[in-house]
């Protein structure tokens, strides 16, 4: 087993711990991590790409498990689109498997890169979360390793309380070690999609609300800067018939994201040309420019990676935030305060010169996970650039977020958040889920082996 003692991020590359970091191919070699740590009073924790946000595969001193050399697709079957796969198993794999049968991840993330066990972990929401929940709702079934070397099979029907915590349960009860999946029949590898412009966040909110019932997924881009300018995409998935060639646009060569801008500038180049817009002015106007481009209502069709994974189009755009990295915040609130608490949240960023440099809005529908994030609401994903400079007053403006988020009744996302604390955690879920958690926590893993830093600072 791979084994070294290193330095290792979050995906913002805000926050740095060095740790074990401990590489299993097997189950055998799951179980022997849990040993090893037992033996030398170490904790452990689950880590997949390392796509989180925040710290919830960091372990500061502790072991982390790196489950992506564990990336087997074990079966697929074309005729029921099940898949089962090894929890290192990435989306981007995972549909390049299924696509060209006629298939696409009911699911998935705003990126490819995040692994089934991490996707699984956080119960991953996509564009449509208010029409199909979170990727849990599509799980058949899967397998994992508790700390006390039970190996355990889990689904609606059976052990259903460890199917409901263990999904959205951030790697702290047990290690996923193989997930079976339902996949969506799709009829060509082309959405339709509906750009609309939004003048105010209301108008957003509003349109968000209108179009969801007909549409298979919507999302919003938020101007955060001058609050309010905005864009919404709404796309549905095309019936049989109307893409003339179904069979040529489910191919990988029809949907990969290419290589190069202008099919001359290598991708992988842009974020250092983004780096110089990286700050308030600078923002400012490609927010305006973006505004100005997305006036016109128009329908085009759009290959399926292209839609959903539109942040993988610049690759490591993160790094163009700079040596302190960026922090991204996302509040789930219900439809009837949304729009009151985030006017407070983005007026106080402006206020404090700390404006996020992107704005996502989503709709989304509740579900019956344990640690669930999800709400009948919306969603707001802010992403804020970290300096030496502005650490401490961006961390106390978070704070007064998640004030906001509770006041109003909202929800926290714990791959995203990273300075909500133990004391608003409590309030947020309420004593009994957090009790029901700890007691299950109690019976998986009783020596309190799984431990990452994100569970240390939300449930102290
Ligand atoms: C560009 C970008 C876009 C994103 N878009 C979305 C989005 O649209 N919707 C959304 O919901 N999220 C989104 N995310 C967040 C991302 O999907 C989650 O953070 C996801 O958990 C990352 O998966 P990972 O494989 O990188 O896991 P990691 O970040 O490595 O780990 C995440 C959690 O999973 C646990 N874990 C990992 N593997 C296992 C395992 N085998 N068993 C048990 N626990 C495990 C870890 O301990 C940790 O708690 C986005 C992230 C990025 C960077």
């Amino acid at each position: 087993m791979n084994n070294t003692f290193t330095q290792l991020e979050n995906f913002g590359h805000s926050l740095k711990t060095a740790c074990y970091r401990l590489q299993p191919k097997t189950n055998e070699e799951i179980h022997e991590v849990f040993q090893l740590a037992k033996k030398q009073g170490l904790t452990v924790t689950a880590r997949g790409a390392g796509r989180s946000y925040n710290d919830a595969s960091l372990n500061g001193g502790g072991i982390v498990m790196d489950l992506t050399a564990m990336n087997r697709i074990l079966e697929w079957d074309p005729a029921t689109g099940l898949v089962r796969g090894e929890p290192g198993v990435t989306l981007s794999q995972l549909w390049q498997k299924v696509l060209p049968d006629g298939w696409w991840p009911p699911v998935v993330s705003g990126t490819m890169t995040t692994t089934l066990g991490g996707c699984l972990a956080a119960n991953v929401h996509g564009k449509n979360n208010y029409r199909v929940g979170p990727i849990g709702e599509h799980v058949v079934e899967f397998t994992a390793l508790l700390p006390t070397g039970a190996e355990i099979t889990c689904s609606p029907q059976k052990n259903a309380d460890l199917f409901y915590s263990m999904i959205g349960g951030y790697g702290m009860l047990g290690i996923f070690t193989a997930v079976t999946l339902q996949m969506k029949k799709v009829e060509s590898g082309l959405l339709e999609v509906h750009a609309m412009p939004s003048r105010t966040l209301k108008e957003q909110l509003q349109q968000i609300e209108d179009g969801a019932p007909n549409y298979d997924y919507i999302v919003g881009w938020l101007d955060c800067i001058t609050v309010g300018h905005g864009q919404v995409h709404a796309a549905n998935y095309l019936h049989e018939g109307e893409d003339p060639e179904p069979k040529k646009t489910l191919q990988l060569s029809y949907q990969n994201l290419p290589s190069r801008l202008f099919g001359v500038m290598p991708k992988a180049w842009l974020h250092y040309f983004m780096t110089p817009f990286v700050n308030n002015v600078g923002w400012w106007g490609v927010n305006h420019a973006k505004y100005i481009t997305s006036l016109r209502t128009h329908t085009f069709r759009q290959s399926h990676a292209a839609f959903h994974f539109l942040l993988d189009y610049v690759p490591d755009f993160e790094r163009s935030y700079g040596r302190g990295g960026l922090i991204e915040y996302q509040s789930f609130l219900p439809k009837e305060t949304a729009l009151q608490a985030w006017t407070e949240m983005l007026n106080l960023s402006v206020k404090m010169g700390l404006p996020s440099y992107l704005g996502v809005t989503k709709r989304h529908r509740p579900d019956k996970f344990l640690l669930t994030h999800a709400n009948d609401g919306f969603s707001l994903a802010q992403d804020f650039k970290v300096t030496d400079g502005n650490r401490k007053r961006l961390s106390a403006m978070l704070q007064e977020y998640d004030k906001i988020v509770l006041a109003n009744g909202g929800r926290f996302y714990f791959v995203k958040n990273s300075e909500t604390t133990a004391e608003t955690t409590l309030k947020f879920y309420g004593e009994e889920t957090v009790e029901k958690f700890k007691k299950l926590k109690k019976r998986c893993d009783p020596n309190g082996l799984l431990e990452s830093d994100l569970y240390r600072r939300i449930f102290g």
